[in-house]
């Protein structure tokens, strides 16, 4: 059996072919999402499903994974950058193609891809950590996503940044795009690692351009990123205590990162907490729809 995954997010919609392991057949259709309405967005989903089916040669399961929150009561969606706020895209897809396909959020499908056949292969509870322009996070426990009560995946990126680890560093208190101030993501993401150094070194630099540059202060720099990181994993740590933490998103491509996020973890752990394993991931770019799918395949048949 095949499966099919359909990652939605604010700038592309992209349709994914595995087979029944999970492994990628490099089948793939992006589009871009209509920004506007909800109903070319349905189409546009709908057009994804039928494509995957005309391509795996049959009906076969199929999952979604979005960008934003569900509410796992009404089936809303709640979405930055994509027109479905306030709708539910399972009965927009629905009423095209007559298939109901399940829906996760994608940094939960992030975690669910490295859970099963991924980098947190073995674990019991794996925890994926995305830092990307955000930051966002996903957790797998015995196999399984956890029930969330409002939809939230783990929304770490906005508790707010410790004020020990701020004033330890000098950094200010900094406005988040959720509207408050001083959120985590505001100094880790990879947006946050550009905050940093516009305050270190008054330009701001991605943060390969910091690991490629030989300025000292370039390294204090990120020396002050994974401090700050290492606070964020604590928190991890104390609230869910995972076997394994998958760092995702672009800062995941810093070469040592998972050395660098240990490191800084044993520095700021409660005690001598028995570490857990941080890791980068195995299956990267694909893990929206590639969770999406494996989520499909184990929910199969349909409901
Ligand atoms: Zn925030």
């Amino acid at each position: 059996m095949l499966c099919g995954g359909i990652d939605i997010g604010g700038t592309k919609i992209e349709a994914r072919l595995f087979d029944a392991t999970g492994a990628d057949l490099h089948k793939t259709r992006r589009v871009p999402t209509p920004r506007d309405a909800f109903a070319p967005m349905a189409e546009a989903l709908a057009d994804q499903v039928r494509w995957l089916e005309a391509t795996g040669g049959g009906r076969f399961p199929i999952g979604l994974s979005v960008a934003g929150i569900i509410d796992p009561t009404t089936g809303e969606s709640f979405a930055a950058n994509i027109p479905a706020t306030g709708r539910s895209i399972p009965d927009g897809v629905e009423a095209l193609t007559g298939r109901r396909l399940p829906i996760v959020n994608d940094c939960m499908a992030f975690a669910y891809s490295e859970a099963h056949g991924g980098a947190g292969d073995g674990a019991r509870s794996v925890m994926g950590l995305i830092l990307g322009t955000g930051v966002g996070g996903g957790l797998c426990i015995d196999g399984h996503l956890p029930h969330r009560h409002a939809g939230l995946a783990v929304e770490i990126g906005h508790l707010g940044a410790p004020a020990r680890a701020l004033e330890r560093h000098g950094l200010p208190l900094r406005a988040c795009g959720c509207g408050r101030l001083g959120c985590m993501e505001v100094y880790i993401s990879g947006t946050g690692l550009a905050n940093l150094s516009e305050w270190t070194l008054g330009r701001r630099l991605s943060g390969e351009q910091l690991s490629d540059s030989t300025d000292p202060e370039a390294a204090a720099t990120l020396d002050i990123w994974a401090d700050i990181a290492g606070e964020c994993l604590d928190t991890i740590q104390i609230m869910l205590d995972p076997d394994c933490i998958v760092i995702g998103g672009g800062v995941s491509n810093l070469p040592g990162i998972a050395a660098m996020l240990t490191d800084s973890l044993a520095r700021h752990r409660l005690g001598k907490a028995r570490l857990p394993r941080i890791t980068t991931p195995r299956h990267g770019d694909s893990s929206g729809a590639r969770g999406a799918a494996l989520i499909a395949r184990d929910a199969w048949p349909e409901t």
